[in-house]
């Protein structure tokens, strides 16, 4: 390996989808893979999870609907879900791709209707994000309603009491449409309890391997693994500078390496001085990140030399460990892994 490579590993997936599927067991687990599926290639991840027996996967725009249908062809005919609605998308584009989209404002239930096809409605229950509010959804009383659904603002808080007003709204809101199956928990919902489950769950970063309470969690196994090769071992003396504007000023003798990666393969500038790498077992922090070029600290590592591997993501360098470092999200931290690094699959 000469630069960054990024290894997706499928049987990872595969077993988080089981996990969740064992932790929801009265429910359709629907996979999230929008935004490409957080990064890692929609089409992959919707295919093997295919293979799983899922049957019901969301997005949020209507191109990757149309991109994902496209992947999935004619033998694998998932019912896929826009969550975006009809916002800035032609009805009829959405029909001729097969898609459902999540119905979120009156005129969306207008602009659908016509079409005579199955929708999905997004009932606002206090998030204020997207969603109808709860006497609108009223006007789709004549609609073929495949799906009742919210979201929850605070699923990672297990204590926040906002989590029993939001289920306490839905169940009156999806009392007005008995027929229809209902959904409210995302990844961090179905952690919530079984009354959140409702008819269907739908997960996406856990799937990835992200802990639902946004802490590292040995249930789930990383799917996204980045490596990059050392390119070249130096030494430093005390007051020795690396990188652009003196980045880094060692306060002592030591050894660095620098690897093939940086914020073009997806890695976060502020990983600088906050992150942490790993050879083998022995971690290695990351002092500098530049475009192609990152230095990381060698102390705790003495042996290691030209070419060996270091993972800056993956089963030791844990994704919530690199978001909580890097002030942000894991979903961030995946959908910045960069098409640059060479991508492999795996299980
Ligand atoms: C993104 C999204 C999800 C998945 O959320 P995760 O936190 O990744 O599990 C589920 N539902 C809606 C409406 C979403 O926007």
């Amino acid at each position: 390996m000469s630069a960054a490579r990024l290894t997706i590993d499928l049987a990872a997936l595969a077993a988080n989808h089981a996990t969740l599927k064992a932790a929801a067991p009265g429910a359709v687990v629907a996979p999230v893979v929008k935004a490409d599926g957080y990064g890692l290639g929609a089409g992959l991840i919707a295919g093997r999870l295919w293979d799983e027996g899922a049957r019901d996967l969301f997005v949020a725009r209507l191109s990757e609907g149309q991109a994902l249908r496209a992947a999935l062809g004619g033998g694998r005919p998932a019912r896929i879900f826009i969550l975006d609605g009809l916002a800035g998308a032609d009805a009829g584009a959405l029909a001729d791709a097969d898609l459902t989209p999540v119905l979120n404002t009156p005129e969306d239930i207008a602009r659908w209707r016509p079409q005579r096809r199955p929708c999905g409605l997004h009932i606002d229950t206090g998030m204020n994000r997207l969603g109808l509010d709860v006497d609108d959804a009223r006007a789709a009383a004549d609609l073929d309603v495949a799906l009742v659904m919210s979201h929850l603002a605070c699923a990672a808080e297990s204590s926040s009491p906002r989590n029993a007003r939001q289920l306490a709204l839905f169940r009156q809101a999806r009392a007005r449409f008995p027929d229809a199956p209902a959904s409210l928990a995302a990844s961090a919902g179905v952690y919530l309890g079984a009354g959140y489950h409702f008819d269907m769950v739908r997960p996406g970063i856990s799937l990835y391997g992200g802990g639902p309470q946004e802490v590292a969690d040995d249930r789930f196994a990383a799917v996204a693994t980045l490596e990059a090769p050392i390119l070249q071992a130096r030494e430093l003396q005390a007051g020795d500078a690396v990188g652009y504007g003196d980045g880094f000023v060692a306060d002592r003798a030591m050894r660095v390496g620098l690897l093939a990666a940086g914020y073009a393969d997806g890695l976060l500038r502020r990983s600088m001085g906050r992150a942490t790498a790993w050879i083998g077992d022995a971690p290695a922090p990351i002092l500098t990140v530049s475009m192609d070029l990152l230095a990381v600290d060698l102390s705790q590592a003495p042996r290691a030399k030209a070419g060996d591997l270091v993972q800056l993501l993956g089963p030791r360098a844990r994704l919530d460990d690199l978001a909580a470092a890097t002030g942000t999200v894991a979903h961030e931290c995946l959908v910045r892994l960069s098409a640059r690094a060479e991508r492999v699959g795996r299980g």
